[in-house]
């Protein structure tokens, strides 16, 4: 599992910051790319690093502001010129499918693949074996959406020691008993899966959650998440706007990672009000609260290595 943020930023774009989008990268656990939602120019974006748009399997959207989806016609569009032919689906609240359908509809826009558009509210809305993906409301003026993503747990390592010494030959069969199977020998033995297998691993989950005011819905997705994704909007000092605005301070954010026992936090939806100079401060305040902080730059990248999410500085576009 790898995360990469492609926009970082609140509202609009800046030079610093475009708005929201990010790829939840799932090749490793042949899922293709989430992405979660698709700000303008997210297609420019991709072009710097190199994921390929029609790789993404699934888009989550959060809520139907611009800052989120202004960039899903347009990315489309592009995913089908580029030989993506594999089936879409897209995730969000109610609304989507009429904006998107009309929009592809007026600019003639062709696309060579099955598009699913799914509006979807509380509840689980993606399950299949190796994930399943759940979403609450937020609070933001409008309905928006977060999303937990858990990745199930994966069988356990094949124990080398025991396949040999219950003489099961190179092949097939080793590769049925670690998914899970029992298989009969050529000489007709039976071995159980379980006697030559260690412990099932457990899965990671990540929650990204769409902007949001401080609510329980937000604790509850990122219950013991290894990692979350949460906005912070403003800073401490400016917690009379976030409220007005229902969005997230840093404070809000690390309060809501802590409340719900997350391992690592990743602040994002960051306001252009806020210089580079200014981030370490924004840190700062949320380190205060909640120590395993990162704030988010466009093309920052979080990669799952032996249980645990590091982070991967931005490489900054060529
Ligand atoms: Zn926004
Ligand atoms: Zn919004």
């Amino acid at each position: 599992m790898e995360l990469q943020f492609l926009g970082t930023g609140a509202g609009m774009p800046s030079k610093m910051r475009n708005t929201s989008a990010v790829i939840l990268n799932l090749s490793a656990e042949g899922e293709g790319y989430w992405l979660f939602d698709c700000g303008e120019a997210t297609q420019h974006q991709l072009l710097h690093t190199p994921l390929k748009p029609r790789k993404i399997a699934k888009i989550f959207i959060t809520h139907l502001h611009g800052d989120h989806i202004f960039g899903l016609p347009g990315l489309l569009g592009s995913r089908s010129f580029l030989g993506g032919n594999e089936r879409l689906e897209i995730y969000g609240p109610s609304g989507l499918k009429e904006w998107l359908e009309t929009t592809l509809r007026i600019t003639t826009t062709h696309l060579n693949y099955e598009l699913l558009i799914q509006e979807v509210g509380e509840g689980i809305i993606v399950e299949d074996d190796k994930f399943k993906v759940i979403a609450k409301n937020l609070q933001h003026g409008i309905p928006c959406l977060g999303y937990r993503i858990e990745q199930k747990p994966l069988p356990g390592k094949l124990l080398i020691d025991k396949v040999n010494e219950a003489g099961v030959p190179k092949g097939p069969l080793l590769k049925e008993l670690k998914d899970g199977s029992d298989v009969t020998l050529p000489d007709g033995r039976l071995i159980f899966s379980k006697d030559v297998t260690g412990e099932p691993q457990e899965g990671f989950t990540v929650t990204i959650l769409g902007d949001t005011s401080y609510c329980n819905a937000a604790v509850e997705l990122a219950l013991d998440a290894d990692l979350l994704v949460h906005e912070a909007t403003f800073d401490m000092d400016t917690d009379n706007l976030a409220k007005e605005y229902g969005h997230s301070t840093i404070g809000d954010a690390a309060r809501t990672a802590s409340e719900a026992g997350a391992k690592k936090l990743i602040a994002n939806h960051i306001s252009a009000r806020f210089m580079p100079s200014d981030v370490a401060k924004l840190k700062e305040q949320g380190e205060a609260i909640f120590p395993t902080l990162h704030i988010a730059e466009d093309f920052s990248r979080f990669v799952w290595i032996d249980g645990q999410v590091k982070n991967l500085n931005a490489e900054k576009p060529s």
